[in-house]
């Protein structure tokens, strides 16, 4: 039967470094792996960055049923030897805050960083090999069951992780083995987890998906200063994170929104959301009346709105001359956070004059034979005609463009005048539509998002956070026009 001096099961952050230190020391070392690959917690950990060390690692920072248990072991592995490790082995990283060290750029390096540590110290791996069972062997030492084969050795280490993400391979097993061996156990329960909302709660934060801002949270005795994020759960970021190990079933979690900050007196003062940009048409449109209920909701905030197309209202949030902005067409930064606030049903019109439209297919005009009236580039109407174009395999360049004007407003006009047909917003011409000066034509279009842009790593102020929700309570309640 095959033999070694330490199995290790499990191929996670403890097995692998276990697993080096054993081998280092002389022993004969296998790590058994169930996954495909290892250290797979370790690739997702820190949002992929992995913060690998936290400067101020101390023993009370630990929750445990024993407290002095964790204090040898940080004495002897102190965040200075993990920071020596790192940087001998060329990896960049840096402090992003409170002490928590980052790795500049993935988190993969620690994983290959263990690799080669165990390498260097002859420990095996093997991957895609779950262990099933674990017995004493009646000669000393145990008997493990792993992918059909028995191995045997003389110490046993379990690092099988706790329960948290099953996908990536967690399992109650060495509870169960806890359990086998008459290994007294405190019950687990959940640590360091984002908190999830019921229905109700969940529908009034939606809104806020994606905003982060810093806060006091507290659960009992245990409070915690750092960044807040809404989810499209409920509630993460740091401070929900480390309070949820402190929270229990029934308990209030509160959270202070502005700490150490009177909230009405710092509305009045600062408040103003700097440079609102709105793109010009429909929005144009859209905006006014639900400006108007937020001005009525909180008076005290100042808005400062700007126009521009979608392209300059992406460049301006991007650069920080605005804060948010409203866009009604497609961005393309992925530094941008997009929140959908409201759809925009979009249609083809002529004048109700023109002469009837010759069909492709029923439902497909011959849009190569119309005379087009459209927006200037960069505006969220012109982009539908160019899909349209691309859809029937054309490009705007073979379309009769007779006329390109700046705003809805002139698009509109000339096209009741007769001067061609135009794709655009039901919120522009239902009117005329209704009242019988435009017709629209029969033509599947998509239906068209309003989002609201932020940047993804500016923090949100409470102007601002009551600005999205406002504007996003305001979707349901119809359109404007
Ligand atoms: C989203 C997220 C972000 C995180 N970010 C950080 C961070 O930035 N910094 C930080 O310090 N911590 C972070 N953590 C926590 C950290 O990732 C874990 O605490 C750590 O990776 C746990 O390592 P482990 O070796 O104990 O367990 P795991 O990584 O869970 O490893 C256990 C291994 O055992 C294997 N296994 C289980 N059962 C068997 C079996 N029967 N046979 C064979 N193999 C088996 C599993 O496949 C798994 O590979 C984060 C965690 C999560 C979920």
């Amino acid at each position: 039967m095959e033999w070694r001096d330490i199995i290790v099961i499990g191929a996670g952050a403890a097995g692998m470094m276990c697993a080096a230190t054993a081998g280092q020391r002389g022993r004969s070392v296998l790590v058994l792996e169930a996954a495909k690959a290892p250290g797979e917690k370790i690739r997702i950990s820190g949002g992929g960055r992995c913060n690998f060390t936290n400067l101020h690692t101390a023993p009370d920072r630990f929750l445990s049923a024993n407290p002095s248990f964790c204090i040898s072991a940080l004495r002897r592995y102190r965040p200075q030897d993990v920071i020596a490790w790192v940087e001998a082995a060329g990896i960049a990283w840096h402090e992003k805050t409170l002490g928590q060290l980052f790795c500049d750029g993935s988190a993969q390096q620690i994983v290959d960083l263990l690799l080669d540590k165990m390498r260097r110290a002859k420990a095996q791996l093997r991957l895609s090999t779950t262990v099933e069972a674990v017995r004493l062997a009646a000669a000393g030492g145990f008997e493990v069951t792993a992918g059909g084969a028995q191995i045997r050795c003389q110490a046993l280490v379990v690092a099988t992780g706790g329960k948290s993400i099953p996908k990536m391979g967690a399992t109650g097993f060495a509870y169960d083995l806890a359990r086998q061996f008459g290994v007294p156990l405190v019950e687990p329960r959940p640590g360091l987890v984002p908190l999830t909302f019921e229905a109700g709660l969940l529908e009034r934060t939606a809104l806020l998906s994606g905003v982060s801002t810093p806060v006091r949270v507290s659960a009992g005795k245990a409070a915690f200063d750092e960044a807040l994020l809404f989810t499209h759960r409920g509630l993460s970021g740091p401070a929900i994170l480390q309070v949820s190990s402190y929270w229990r079933e029934g308990q209030p979690v509160t959270v202070d929104l502005a700490p150490g900050a009177d909230v009405l007196a710092e509305l009045k003062a600062e408040k103003s959301v700097r440079g609102r940009q709105a793109a010009v048409g429909v929005l144009a449109r859209w905006l006014p009346r639900r400006l108007a209920s937020f001005h009525e909701a909180y008076p005290a905030v100042r808005l400062s709105v700007t126009i521009g197309n979608t392209r300059q209202v992406e460049a301006n949030v991007l650069d920080g001359t605005a804060d948010l902005g409203l866009v009604e067409g497609r961005t393309e930064s992925d530094i941008l956070r997009r929140t959908k606030v409201d759809v925009d049903r979009l249609m083809l019109v002529v004048a109700a004059s023109h002469p009837e439209i010759v069909e492709i297919a029923p439902g497909r005009p011959d849009i190569r034979g119309l005379r087009w009236i459209i927006r200037e580039g960069g505006s969220g109407t012109r982009e539908v005609l160019e899909d349209l174009a691309r859809r029937e395999g054309i490009s705007l360049a073979d379309l009769q463009i007779f006329l390109v004007l700046p705003s809805n407003e002139a698009v509109r006009q000339a096209v009741e005048a007769g001067a061609g047909a135009t794709i655009i917003s039901d919120l522009v011409v239902g009117r005329a539509v209704a009242e019988g000066s435009l017709r629209s034509v029969p033509l599947e279009l998509p239906k068209r998002d309003f989002a609201m842009i932020t940047h993804r790593d500016r923090q949100a102020s409470l102007a601002q956070m009551a600005l999205k929700a406002h504007l996003g309570a305001s979707s349901d309640h119809g359109r404007a026009d």
